[in-house]
């Protein structure tokens, strides 16, 4: 089995380039869908109390009969329990879900700057809590936009672990990304295939039948070039395989360019705009 590369994280440790994606799987799909990616073999699970599927990555992994220590879990909290309290409790139940006494990787799920009076910062502290009580690995955040990381940077001591925004060839979201790189921020690129409408796009059908290879594979391969952090999202055993076998083959500079060549700026958006999402369903 080919070996995922990792990237180091800026508190030491290490993740998986390559993860699995389980927004929109069903909970009660979630376990199969989980023991499916970890028999192909993926061992980073990108989860969310927002998914209500918590629980079945839990039951997925044990089921799957692999030891917990050798699966990086990433969990995020729910727009409802920002405040700190809420966000303890809310983090309790996580770990209780999961059926684990830590995560790998906790992130506040979006910064809602237009809610609890524009407070993420009492949030980022309380998840310095559970880092510093080693129930969360490492902590991150999730759809920080520049002005929200650089509001951490001089009111908190700890930098995030990752941010994880939506990023694909249609919307590269290259300020926030360029930002993430100089600030030793790993880079989490959500809906990497663009939720699925690049795979009909010409020029990376064209890159893919050049390649040999299909449309997810070579967007998949261009994000892990460029050295981020992915998770594609998948039910069907044979595209959770197919997302994982990416790391025998290599897009040439010409290639890249192409691809690169693709981004529409913020109209390229599948999901959205952090700084006026505001729901709380909870
Ligand atoms: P994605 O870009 O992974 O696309 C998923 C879609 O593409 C699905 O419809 C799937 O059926 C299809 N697909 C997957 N592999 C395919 C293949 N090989 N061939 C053809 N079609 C294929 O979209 P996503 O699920 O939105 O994002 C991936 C993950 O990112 C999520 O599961 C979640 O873990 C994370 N995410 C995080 C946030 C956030 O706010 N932090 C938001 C959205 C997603």
């Amino acid at each position: 089995m080919t070996p995922v590369p990792e990237i180091t994280l800026n508190d030491g440790a290490r993740i998986p380039q390559l993860g699995f994606g389980v927004y929109k799987v069903a909970p009660d799909e979630t376990a199969a869908a989980v023991r499916t990616a970890l028999d192909v073999g993926y061992r980073h699970l990108d989860t969310a109390a927002m998914y209500h599927n918590e629980a079945g990555v839990g039951r997925g992994i044990r089921e799957a009969g692999v030891d917990r220590a050798d699966v990086f879990v990433t969990s995020k909290l729910d727009n409802g329990f920002h405040e700190p309290d809420a966000a303890r409790r809310a983090f309790d139940d996580t770990l209780a879900a999961i059926g684990s006494d830590y995560v790998d990787l906790y992130l506040i799920h979006w910064p809602l700057p237009t809610r609890y009076g524009g407070d993420f910062v009492s949030t980022w502290r309380t998840l310095e809590e559970f880092a510093a009580d080693g129930r969360a690995r490492s902590i991150g955040v999730s759809n920080f936009h520049v002005p929200h990381l650089q509001r951490l940077a001089v009111e908190t001591d700890t930098v995030p672990a990752v941010n994880q925004v939506e990023a694909h060839p249609y919307f590269t979201n290259a300020s926030v990304r360029d930002y993430c790189k100089q600030n030793g921020i790993a880079f989490q690129a959500w809906s990497p295939l663009g939720r699925g409408t690049l795979l009909d796009d010409p020029v990376v059908q064209r890159v893919a039948a050049a390649a040999g290879r299909s449309p997810a594979q070579v967007v998949l391969r261009w994000h892990l070039q460029r050295g981020d952090v992915i998770f594609p999202k998948s039910v069907s055993r044979s595209r959770i395989a197919q997302n994982f076998a990416v790391f025998d083959f290599e897009l040439g500079a010409d290639d890249m360019a192409a691809i690169d060549g693709l981004d529409r700026g913020a109209a390229g958006r599948v999901g959205s705009n952090p700084d006026t999402f505001d729901v709380i369903t909870r």
